[in-house]
């Protein structure tokens, strides 16, 4: 008989949040404190979302997107999490860059990067100065019809140097391009100009440990290989239309609330259906533009095989001779942002293992028959291993183990459309927030707007939804009975 993985659920929760990416578990985790009962589904057999890891043979772990983080993640980690995850948070100092316009390591912060600005870019002080402080003072009122092009225009014209030391980081990092709203860009640079680049000692498997404990310490019901399929409603004449729960694995529970951590698309338009909703929004969500998915090959060298740290943390290199977005798409890949992982990254251990990520259009893989698609991956491994050659000499004799991911494999273990490594774009923003408008109780958080993306907006995102869900369960149902519930700050 199939394993039962809803065994000794109840029929009923105050929350239920579907998806168990960075924002879902930090909404379950701060609803849970607040009193709530929580449960928490994931379709796929670990927590995590993107933020995951996979182990291979010969004991090798490949972390997914424990690429870079800013700062803010130390702050929102001691507040939402615990003091051991906040702790366990550290700085990646070796950030290259090499492309046929320049070569240099930084450690990505405002100091160092007004430096290069001006020595090296020979940009003047007050350019780079008005800069930062006008991509430090943007917020999402602002006007957003100016885009990240033009605002890069407006301060060094003519240098498209710059712009690619300046934009090429965070379309890797939360995939926002020239033409996207200045704003999406100027908040994520400012938060990683702040102090530099972040990330997890321990790796990803160690950070959701943590977050599994401290949720069920919390008493979260966590429950893994469990895919909502729909998401009930129901119209009151008096209260409006109100969820009432949610269908999983063929069974209905009952929920006061619901937050879909599941794609924003498919939550409208798969989970819960188009027909709850009123003509313009269901206008506006159509009209939402997912990102665009990525591909990465993962490189485990053999056990004690050790790479000199000089390579750097996280490297972009490209020999594109100019920053374009459609380059970074191309499926002739000219660009490729490596991370490296030393024995640092898991104190303890002597492995040393290579990531590289590039942009990619689901499209260009989503129609390959097996054996292309299958070719098409070791061609991808193939000209990774070429590039890598040049920053790892005799990379092949020192690989142990080798595999490739495509926009394909994201869409599978994460249900993202089209495989979307950042959610949505800008406008995807409102369309979330607008949810619980539309259907009272029904919410999302997890990627959207480029902004909301990204491990700190996604668990940024996870707390400014609970706390929704919080003040909408205090109007409709009163306080939450659990007695050890902490108030939501
Ligand atoms: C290759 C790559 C590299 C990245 N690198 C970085 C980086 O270096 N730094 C950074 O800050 N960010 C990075 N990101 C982005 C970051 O990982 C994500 O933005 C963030 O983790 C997304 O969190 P989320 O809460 O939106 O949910 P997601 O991680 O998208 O998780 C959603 C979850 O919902 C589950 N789900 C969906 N539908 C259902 C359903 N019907 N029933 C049950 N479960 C369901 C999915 O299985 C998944 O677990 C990277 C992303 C990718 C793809």
């Amino acid at each position: 008989m199939a394993k039962d993985f809803l065994k000794d659920c109840r029929d009923e929760y105050d929350v239920i949040i579907i998806g168990s990416g960075l924002a879902g578990l930090t909404a379950a985790n701060t609803l849970a404190k607040a009193g709530y009962s929580v449960l928490l589904l994931e379709h796929h057999y670990q927590l995590g979302g993107m933020a995951t890891w996979f182990k291979r043979r010969g004991g090798h772990i490949f972390d997914i997107s424990l690429h870079g983080f800013p700062v803010g993640m130390i702050k929102s980690c001691r507040r939402y999490w615990t003091k051991q995850i906040a702790d366990s948070i550290v700085q990646l100092k070796g950030i290259r860059f090499d492309n046929p316009m320049f070569s240099l390591t930084t450690t990505f912060n405002r100091e160092d990067f007004t430096r290069l600005l001006i020595e090296r870019f020979k940009v003047p002080a007050e350019n780079v100065k008005a800069f930062f402080d006008t991509a430090r003072s943007m917020n999402f009122y602002d006007d957003q019809s100016v885009t990240a092009g033009q605002l890069f225009e407006r301060f060094f014209p003519g240098r498209p140097d710059v712009v690619r030391l300046l934009m090429e980081p965070i379309t890797y990092a939360n995939g926002s391009t020239l033409e996207d709203p200045a704003i999406s860009y100027g908040i994520v640079f400012s938060n990683f100009m702040s102090q530099g680049v972040f990330t997890f000692e321990g790796g990803t498997d160690r950070l959701i440990g943590l977050m599994k404990e401290e949720l069920q310490a919390n008493g979260v019901d966590l429950r893994i290989r469990c895919e909502a399929q729909r998401i009930h409603t129901e119209h009151h004449p008096l209260r409006g239309t109100r969820v009432t729960g949610v269908t999983v694995n063929g069974r209905f529970i009952g929920a006061r609330a619901v937050i879909s951590n599941s794609n924003l698309k498919s939550t409208i338009f798969n989970l819960v259906g188009e027909e709850v909703f009123d003509r313009s929004f269901i206008d506006a969500a159509r009209a939402v533009r997912l990102n665009n998915s990525s591909c990465q090959v993962y490189m485990a060298l053999k056990p004690g095989d050790l790479i000199d740290e000089s390579v750097g943390d996280l490297l972009f290199s490209s020999t594109a001779p100019e920053f374009r977005t459609d380059l970074l798409l191309s499926r002739n890949i000219t660009s490729r942002t490596y991370s490296f992982y030393y024995p640092k990254t898991r104190p303890g251990t002597n492995r040393c293992v290579i990531v590289s990520s590039t942009n990619a259009r689901y499209e260009d893989w989503a129609h390959l028959s097996e054996e292309e698609y299958l070719a098409s991956k070791q061609d991808l491994i193939e000209t990774t291993l070429d590039a890598v050659e040049q920053y790892v000499p005799n990379i092949r004799e020192r690989v142990d183990h080798v595999e490739a991911s495509t926009p394909r494999t994201f869409e599978r273990y994460t249900r993202h459309l089209q495989g979307a490594s950042f959610g949505t774009k800008f406008e995807g923003l409102a369309v979330s927030r607008g949810l619980p408008e539309q259907v009272g109780g029904l919410y999302h958080a997890g990627s959207v707007g480029i902004i909301m993306s990204g491990w700190l907006g996604a668990v940024n995102y996870g707390v400014i939804v609970a706390n929704d869900v919080d003040n909408f369960l205090l109007k409709n149902f009163g306080a939450p009975s659990r007695e050890e519930a902490s108030t939501i700050e």
